[in-house]
Protein backbone atom coordinates (compact mmCIF):
# COMPACT_ATOMS: atom_id res chain seq x y z
CA UNK A 1 0.00 0.00 0.00
CA UNK A 2 1.23 3.43 -1.03
CA UNK A 3 2.09 5.83 2.08
CA UNK A 4 -0.37 8.52 1.86
CA UNK A 5 0.26 12.08 2.69
CA UNK A 6 -2.68 12.37 4.53
CA UNK A 7 -2.37 12.89 8.37
CA UNK A 8 -4.92 10.22 9.71
CA UNK A 9 -5.57 11.05 13.51
CA UNK A 10 -6.53 7.83 16.00
CA UNK A 11 -5.81 9.45 18.98
CA UNK A 12 -9.04 10.45 20.26
CA UNK A 13 -8.56 8.99 24.13
CA UNK A 14 -5.70 11.88 24.47
CA UNK A 15 -8.10 14.25 22.84
CA UNK A 16 -11.14 14.28 20.36
CA UNK A 17 -11.44 16.50 17.10
CA UNK A 18 -13.48 19.23 17.50
CA UNK A 19 -17.12 18.74 16.58
CA UNK A 20 -19.16 21.02 13.80
CA UNK A 21 -21.74 21.63 16.26
CA UNK A 22 -19.22 22.65 18.74
CA UNK A 23 -17.28 24.60 16.63
CA UNK A 24 -20.63 26.15 15.86
CA UNK A 25 -21.92 27.25 18.94
CA UNK A 26 -18.39 28.52 20.32
CA UNK A 27 -18.40 30.95 16.65
CA UNK A 28 -22.10 32.27 18.03
CA UNK A 29 -21.02 32.36 21.64
CA UNK A 30 -17.72 34.61 20.91
CA UNK A 31 -20.61 37.63 19.98
CA UNK A 32 -21.38 37.90 23.19
CA UNK A 33 -19.92 40.35 24.60
CA UNK A 34 -21.06 40.09 28.08
CA UNK A 35 -20.47 38.21 31.54
CA UNK A 36 -23.12 35.98 32.42
CA UNK A 37 -23.92 37.25 35.88
CA UNK A 38 -24.42 40.62 34.89
CA UNK A 39 -28.18 41.25 34.94
CA UNK A 40 -28.78 43.35 31.98
CA UNK A 41 -30.06 42.12 28.50
CA UNK A 42 -26.94 41.12 27.24
CA UNK A 43 -25.27 39.39 30.88
CA UNK A 44 -29.15 37.74 30.30
CA UNK A 45 -28.18 36.03 26.77
CA UNK A 46 -25.00 34.82 27.96
CA UNK A 47 -26.27 33.44 30.76
CA UNK A 48 -28.88 31.35 28.67
CA UNK A 49 -26.23 30.33 26.58
CA UNK A 50 -24.72 28.49 29.85
CA UNK A 51 -27.82 27.38 31.15
CA UNK A 52 -28.47 25.74 27.86
CA UNK A 53 -25.24 23.97 27.84
CA UNK A 54 -26.17 22.77 31.81
CA UNK A 55 -28.92 21.00 30.94
CA UNK A 56 -27.56 19.60 27.43
CA UNK A 57 -24.50 18.34 29.63
CA UNK A 58 -27.29 16.76 32.04
CA UNK A 59 -28.71 14.62 29.63
CA UNK A 60 -25.73 12.36 30.02
CA UNK A 61 -27.19 11.51 33.05
CA UNK A 62 -30.05 10.83 32.14
CA UNK A 63 -31.27 14.31 32.91
CA UNK A 64 -30.38 13.12 36.96
CA UNK A 65 -28.31 15.43 37.42
CA UNK A 66 -28.84 18.19 40.15
CA UNK A 67 -25.51 19.65 40.31
CA UNK A 68 -23.57 20.68 36.80
CA UNK A 69 -20.08 22.57 38.05
CA UNK A 70 -18.25 23.65 35.21
CA UNK A 71 -14.59 24.00 35.64
CA UNK A 72 -11.80 24.54 33.52
CA UNK A 73 -11.60 20.62 32.63
CA UNK A 74 -11.15 17.06 34.41
CA UNK A 75 -8.41 17.86 36.53
CA UNK A 76 -10.07 20.57 37.96
CA UNK A 77 -13.15 18.81 38.82
CA UNK A 78 -10.82 16.10 40.29
CA UNK A 79 -8.98 18.19 42.62
CA UNK A 80 -12.62 19.72 43.63
CA UNK A 81 -14.73 16.56 44.26
CA UNK A 82 -11.34 14.63 45.94
CA UNK A 83 -11.25 16.66 49.57
CA UNK A 84 -11.37 15.88 52.40
CA UNK A 85 -14.20 18.22 53.19
CA UNK A 86 -17.54 18.99 52.30
CA UNK A 87 -20.78 20.24 53.50
CA UNK A 88 -24.40 19.11 53.77
CA UNK A 89 -26.13 22.59 54.16
CA UNK A 90 -24.49 24.20 56.58
CA UNK A 91 -23.03 20.96 58.64
CA UNK A 92 -19.64 19.96 57.89
CA UNK A 93 -18.69 16.51 56.53
CA UNK A 94 -15.34 14.71 56.66
CA UNK A 95 -14.14 12.27 54.49
CA UNK A 96 -11.11 10.48 56.44
CA UNK A 97 -9.36 8.60 53.60
CA UNK A 98 -10.01 8.46 49.64
CA UNK A 99 -9.41 5.25 48.07
CA UNK A 100 -8.50 5.43 44.53
CA UNK A 101 -7.55 3.07 41.72
CA UNK A 102 -4.44 2.18 41.16
CA UNK A 103 -4.50 2.32 37.31
CA UNK A 104 -6.70 5.67 37.84
CA UNK A 105 -5.63 8.84 36.01
CA UNK A 106 -3.03 10.97 38.10
CA UNK A 107 -5.98 13.79 38.31
CA UNK A 108 -7.24 11.23 40.73
CA UNK A 109 -4.28 9.62 42.03
CA UNK A 110 -2.74 12.32 42.94
CA UNK A 111 -5.47 12.73 45.59
CA UNK A 112 -6.45 16.60 45.43
CA UNK A 113 -6.88 18.13 48.52
CA UNK A 114 -5.64 14.58 50.60
CA UNK A 115 -2.59 14.20 52.17
CA UNK A 116 -0.61 11.59 51.31
CA UNK A 117 -1.15 9.05 54.38
CA UNK A 118 -4.84 9.32 53.81
CA UNK A 119 -4.51 8.32 50.03
CA UNK A 120 -5.08 4.47 49.46
CA UNK A 121 -4.58 2.51 46.56
CA UNK A 122 -6.91 -0.37 45.44
CA UNK A 123 -5.11 -2.68 43.38
CA UNK A 124 -6.09 -3.70 39.68
CA UNK A 125 -6.21 -7.23 38.46
CA UNK A 126 -3.88 -8.29 35.26
CA UNK A 127 -6.77 -6.95 32.75
CA UNK A 128 -7.11 -3.92 34.60
CA UNK A 129 -10.33 -4.39 36.43
CA UNK A 130 -10.76 -2.99 39.75
CA UNK A 131 -9.68 -5.85 42.58
CA UNK A 132 -13.06 -5.91 44.30
CA UNK A 133 -12.09 -8.15 47.12
CA UNK A 134 -9.15 -6.11 47.96
CA UNK A 135 -11.65 -3.22 47.29
CA UNK A 136 -14.20 -4.31 49.58
CA UNK A 137 -11.68 -5.54 52.63
CA UNK A 138 -9.81 -1.96 52.10
CA UNK A 139 -13.39 -0.07 52.29
CA UNK A 140 -14.40 -2.88 54.78
CA UNK A 141 -11.99 -2.15 57.17
CA UNK A 142 -12.44 1.95 57.15
CA UNK A 143 -12.74 3.21 60.23
CA UNK A 144 -15.80 5.65 60.59
CA UNK A 145 -14.91 6.94 63.97
CA UNK A 146 -12.22 9.66 61.92
CA UNK A 147 -14.43 10.43 58.72
CA UNK A 148 -16.44 8.34 55.95
CA UNK A 149 -14.32 6.85 52.94
CA UNK A 150 -14.21 8.76 49.85
CA UNK A 151 -13.58 6.44 46.65
CA UNK A 152 -12.42 7.49 42.98
CA UNK A 153 -12.56 5.63 39.97
CA UNK A 154 -12.51 5.26 36.32
CA UNK A 155 -15.13 4.42 34.77
CA UNK A 156 -12.96 3.62 31.74
CA UNK A 157 -9.28 3.71 31.55
CA UNK A 158 -7.67 6.48 29.41
CA UNK A 159 -4.87 3.73 28.09
CA UNK A 160 -6.48 0.04 27.84
CA UNK A 161 -10.06 1.35 27.35
CA UNK A 162 -10.99 -1.21 30.33
CA UNK A 163 -14.42 -0.57 31.65
CA UNK A 164 -14.71 -1.06 35.66
CA UNK A 165 -17.74 -2.51 37.22
CA UNK A 166 -19.37 0.40 38.49
CA UNK A 167 -22.85 -1.06 39.36
CA UNK A 168 -20.83 -3.59 41.70
CA UNK A 169 -18.59 -1.07 42.83
CA UNK A 170 -21.16 1.37 43.60
CA UNK A 171 -22.90 -1.10 45.94
CA UNK A 172 -19.92 -1.73 47.90
CA UNK A 173 -19.23 2.09 48.44
CA UNK A 174 -22.91 1.97 49.56
CA UNK A 175 -22.58 -0.84 51.75
CA UNK A 176 -19.77 1.09 53.57
CA UNK A 177 -21.48 4.70 53.94
CA UNK A 178 -19.01 5.77 51.42
CA UNK A 179 -19.10 8.33 48.68
CA UNK A 180 -17.83 7.47 45.29
CA UNK A 181 -16.76 9.75 42.83
CA UNK A 182 -16.37 8.66 39.49
CA UNK A 183 -14.08 9.67 36.52
CA UNK A 184 -16.18 9.25 33.43
CA UNK A 185 -14.12 11.42 30.73
CA UNK A 186 -13.24 8.02 28.18
CA UNK A 187 -17.24 6.76 28.74
CA UNK A 188 -19.19 10.07 28.82
CA UNK A 189 -20.80 10.16 25.05
CA UNK A 190 -19.27 6.78 24.00
CA UNK A 191 -21.31 4.42 26.20
CA UNK A 192 -24.79 4.97 27.76
CA UNK A 193 -24.10 5.98 31.48
CA UNK A 194 -27.13 3.21 32.75
CA UNK A 195 -28.43 4.90 35.67
CA UNK A 196 -31.29 2.33 36.19
CA UNK A 197 -29.19 1.29 39.35
CA UNK A 198 -26.38 3.65 41.26
CA UNK A 199 -22.73 3.80 39.57
CA UNK A 200 -21.58 6.68 41.24
CA UNK A 201 -22.43 9.74 43.29
CA UNK A 202 -20.53 12.41 41.12
CA UNK A 203 -18.87 12.52 38.31
CA UNK A 204 -16.18 14.06 36.43
CA UNK A 205 -16.29 15.24 32.60
CA UNK A 206 -14.25 16.62 29.84
CA UNK A 207 -15.46 18.46 27.00
CA UNK A 208 -11.95 17.55 24.93
CA UNK A 209 -13.01 14.20 25.29
CA UNK A 210 -15.95 13.93 23.38
CA UNK A 211 -15.75 16.38 20.46
CA UNK A 212 -15.92 19.56 22.73
CA UNK A 213 -13.24 22.10 23.16
CA UNK A 214 -10.09 21.82 25.28
CA UNK A 215 -9.96 23.79 28.64
CA UNK A 216 -13.82 23.05 29.56
CA UNK A 217 -14.84 20.45 32.24
CA UNK A 218 -17.83 19.72 35.14
CA UNK A 219 -18.02 17.78 38.04
CA UNK A 220 -22.00 16.63 38.37
CA UNK A 221 -23.44 15.18 41.46
CA UNK A 222 -26.35 12.88 41.34
CA UNK A 223 -27.99 15.15 44.64
CA UNK A 224 -27.01 18.49 45.47
CA UNK A 225 -27.69 17.33 49.20
CA UNK A 226 -23.84 17.25 49.83
CA UNK A 227 -20.92 19.00 47.81
CA UNK A 228 -16.83 19.42 48.24
CA UNK A 229 -15.80 22.52 49.80
CA UNK A 230 -14.90 24.80 46.87
CA UNK A 231 -11.46 24.36 45.35
CA UNK A 232 -12.11 27.71 43.74
CA UNK A 233 -12.82 30.61 45.88
CA UNK A 234 -13.96 34.20 45.19
CA UNK A 235 -17.15 35.30 43.90
CA UNK A 236 -20.19 33.65 43.82
CA UNK A 237 -20.47 31.86 40.42
CA UNK A 238 -21.85 28.57 39.94
CA UNK A 239 -23.67 28.95 43.05
CA UNK A 240 -20.63 29.50 45.43
CA UNK A 241 -19.40 25.84 43.87
CA UNK A 242 -16.33 27.65 41.80
CA UNK A 243 -15.77 30.84 41.74
CA UNK A 244 -14.83 33.14 38.27
CA UNK A 245 -16.80 34.06 35.44
CA UNK A 246 -17.87 31.15 33.60
CA UNK A 247 -15.83 30.74 30.07
CA UNK A 248 -19.38 30.99 28.15
CA UNK A 249 -17.29 30.15 24.79
CA UNK A 250 -15.83 26.95 26.15
CA UNK A 251 -19.18 25.94 27.90
CA UNK A 252 -21.16 26.38 24.75
CA UNK A 253 -18.81 24.53 22.89
CA UNK A 254 -19.41 21.54 25.61
CA UNK A 255 -22.73 21.78 24.97
CA UNK A 256 -23.21 21.63 21.92
CA UNK A 257 -20.65 18.62 21.80
CA UNK A 258 -22.98 16.66 24.49
CA UNK A 259 -25.56 16.95 22.33
CA UNK A 260 -23.67 15.82 19.06
CA UNK A 261 -22.28 12.80 21.02
CA UNK A 262 -25.41 11.89 22.37
CA UNK A 263 -27.17 11.72 19.08
CA UNK A 264 -24.47 9.84 17.65
CA UNK A 265 -24.77 7.31 20.55
CA UNK A 266 -28.58 6.89 19.91
CA UNK A 267 -27.51 6.13 16.07
CA UNK A 268 -25.41 3.26 17.16
CA UNK A 269 -22.41 4.93 15.49
CA UNK A 270 -19.50 3.75 18.11
CA UNK A 271 -20.83 -0.31 17.43
CA UNK A 272 -19.64 0.23 13.97
CA UNK A 273 -16.49 1.67 15.40
CA UNK A 274 -16.11 -1.67 17.55
CA UNK A 275 -15.98 -3.66 14.62
CA UNK A 276 -13.50 -1.48 13.36
CA UNK A 277 -11.43 -2.02 16.62
CA UNK A 278 -11.96 -5.79 16.00
CA UNK A 279 -10.47 -5.56 12.53
CA UNK A 280 -7.17 -3.77 13.56
CA UNK A 281 -6.47 -6.60 16.39
CA UNK A 282 -7.45 -9.31 14.31
CA UNK A 283 -4.91 -7.86 11.40
CA UNK A 284 -2.39 -7.19 14.05
CA UNK A 285 -2.28 -10.34 15.73
CA UNK A 286 -1.99 -11.83 12.01
CA UNK A 287 1.02 -9.94 11.36
CA UNK A 288 3.06 -10.46 14.90
CA UNK A 289 0.66 -13.41 16.57
CA UNK A 290 3.35 -12.35 20.27
CA UNK A 291 1.61 -9.43 20.12
CA UNK A 292 0.21 -8.87 23.82
CA UNK A 293 -2.99 -6.73 24.03
CA UNK A 294 -4.20 -5.49 27.10
CA UNK A 295 -7.51 -5.99 28.90
CA UNK A 296 -8.31 -7.92 25.64
CA UNK A 297 -10.68 -10.60 26.99
CA UNK A 298 -12.63 -7.74 29.66
CA UNK A 299 -15.25 -4.77 28.31
CA UNK A 300 -13.22 -2.35 27.03
CA UNK A 301 -14.36 1.14 25.03
CA UNK A 302 -14.81 0.29 21.47
CA UNK A 303 -12.14 2.45 20.31
CA UNK A 304 -9.55 1.76 22.00
CA UNK A 305 -6.45 -0.41 21.60
CA UNK A 306 -3.31 -0.82 23.93
CA UNK A 307 -0.68 -3.36 22.84
CA UNK A 308 2.81 -3.93 22.63
CA UNK A 309 4.64 -5.64 20.12
CA UNK A 310 7.21 -7.80 21.19
CA UNK A 311 11.67 -6.38 20.64
CA UNK A 312 10.19 -2.84 19.69
CA UNK A 313 10.03 -0.42 21.69
CA UNK A 314 6.59 2.22 21.74
CA UNK A 315 8.07 5.18 21.35
CA UNK A 316 10.23 3.75 18.02
CA UNK A 317 6.60 2.29 17.13
CA UNK A 318 4.76 5.56 17.61
CA UNK A 319 7.27 7.55 15.73
CA UNK A 320 7.41 5.01 12.46
CA UNK A 321 3.78 5.70 12.38
CA UNK A 322 4.03 9.27 12.53
CA UNK A 323 6.31 9.50 10.29
CA UNK A 324 3.42 7.61 7.94
CA UNK A 325 1.21 10.53 8.58
CA UNK A 326 -0.75 8.48 11.52
CA UNK A 327 -0.97 10.02 14.93
CA UNK A 328 -1.29 7.35 18.08
CA UNK A 329 -0.04 7.45 21.12
CA UNK A 330 2.35 5.44 23.62
CA UNK A 331 0.74 5.43 26.59
CA UNK A 332 -0.82 8.38 27.70
CA UNK A 333 -0.30 12.08 26.57
CA UNK A 334 -1.11 13.65 29.79
CA UNK A 335 2.62 14.09 30.49
CA UNK A 336 3.52 17.00 28.59
CA UNK A 337 5.32 14.53 25.72
CA UNK A 338 6.69 12.52 28.42
CA UNK A 339 7.45 9.15 27.26
CA UNK A 340 7.90 7.23 30.75
CA UNK A 341 6.56 4.27 31.87
CA UNK A 342 3.10 3.79 31.93
CA UNK A 343 1.73 3.50 35.62
CA UNK A 344 -1.21 1.45 34.21
CA UNK A 345 0.82 -1.34 33.12
CA UNK A 346 2.55 -1.11 36.04
CA UNK A 347 -0.77 -1.63 38.20
CA UNK A 348 -1.50 -4.42 36.26
CA UNK A 349 1.94 -6.13 37.33
CA UNK A 350 3.44 -6.30 33.32
CA UNK A 351 6.82 -6.27 33.78
CA UNK A 352 9.56 -6.18 30.77
CA UNK A 353 7.98 -4.63 28.01
CA UNK A 354 8.99 -1.90 25.88
CA UNK A 355 6.05 0.16 26.45
CA UNK A 356 2.98 0.04 24.71
CA UNK A 357 1.07 1.71 21.70
CA UNK A 358 -2.59 2.99 22.25
CA UNK A 359 -4.49 3.45 18.85
CA UNK A 360 -7.95 5.55 20.00
CA UNK A 361 -10.10 5.24 16.69
CA UNK A 362 -12.22 8.90 15.84
CA UNK A 363 -15.65 7.77 15.22
CA UNK A 364 -16.29 7.42 11.01
CA UNK A 365 -12.96 5.34 10.77
CA UNK A 366 -13.95 2.93 8.37
CA UNK A 367 -11.54 -0.22 6.73
CA UNK A 368 -9.33 1.69 4.86
CA UNK A 369 -8.16 3.96 7.72
CA UNK A 370 -7.77 0.28 9.79
CA UNK A 371 -5.49 -1.27 6.67
CA UNK A 372 -3.14 1.63 6.47
CA UNK A 373 -2.34 1.09 10.36
CA UNK A 374 -1.82 -2.34 9.90
CA UNK A 375 0.37 -1.70 6.92
CA UNK A 376 2.58 0.79 8.45
CA UNK A 377 3.15 -1.68 11.42
CA UNK A 378 3.56 -4.12 9.12
CA UNK A 379 6.70 -2.20 7.39
CA UNK A 380 7.96 -1.30 10.87
CA UNK A 381 7.75 -5.28 11.86
CA UNK A 382 9.77 -6.17 8.54
CA UNK A 383 12.08 -3.50 9.57
CA UNK A 384 12.71 -4.61 12.87
CA UNK A 385 12.88 -8.37 11.75
CA UNK A 386 15.58 -7.78 9.18
CA UNK A 387 17.63 -5.52 12.02
CA UNK A 388 17.24 -8.62 14.02
CA UNK A 389 18.92 -10.79 11.36
CA UNK A 390 21.68 -8.37 10.41
N1 LIG B 1 -9.37 11.50 33.34
C1 LIG B 1 -9.10 10.75 32.28
C2 LIG B 1 -9.55 9.32 32.25
C3 LIG B 1 -8.41 11.29 31.19
O1 LIG B 1 -8.17 10.54 30.11
C4 LIG B 1 -8.00 12.64 31.24
C5 LIG B 1 -7.19 13.24 30.15
O2 LIG B 1 -6.48 12.53 29.46
C6 LIG B 1 -8.31 13.40 32.37
C7 LIG B 1 -8.99 12.79 33.41
C8 LIG B 1 -7.90 14.86 32.50
O3 LIG B 1 -8.74 15.63 31.69
P1 LIG B 1 -8.47 17.19 31.41
O4 LIG B 1 -7.54 17.22 30.24
O5 LIG B 1 -9.81 17.76 31.07
O6 LIG B 1 -7.92 17.78 32.64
Amino acid sequence: MPVSNERLYMDYNASAPLGSLARQAMVAAMDLDANPSSVHDDGRKARAVVEKARSQIGKLFDSQAKQVVFTSGATEAANFALTPDWTMGRALVRFSKLYVASSAHPCLLSGGRFTGDDIVQVPVTGDGMVDLPALERTVGDHDTDSGLPLVAMPAACNETGVLQPLREIAALVRAHRGTLVVDAVQMAGRMAIGLSEPVGDYFIVSAHKLGGPRGIGALIALSDIMMPLPLVRGGGQEKGHRAGTENTVGIAGFGAAVEAALADLARDRWAAIATMRDRFETGLRALCPSVTIYGEHVPRLPNTSFFSLPGIKAETAQIALDLDGIAVSAGSACSSGKVGPSHVLEAMGVEKVDGALRVSLVPGAGPADIDRILASLERLLKRSLSAHAA
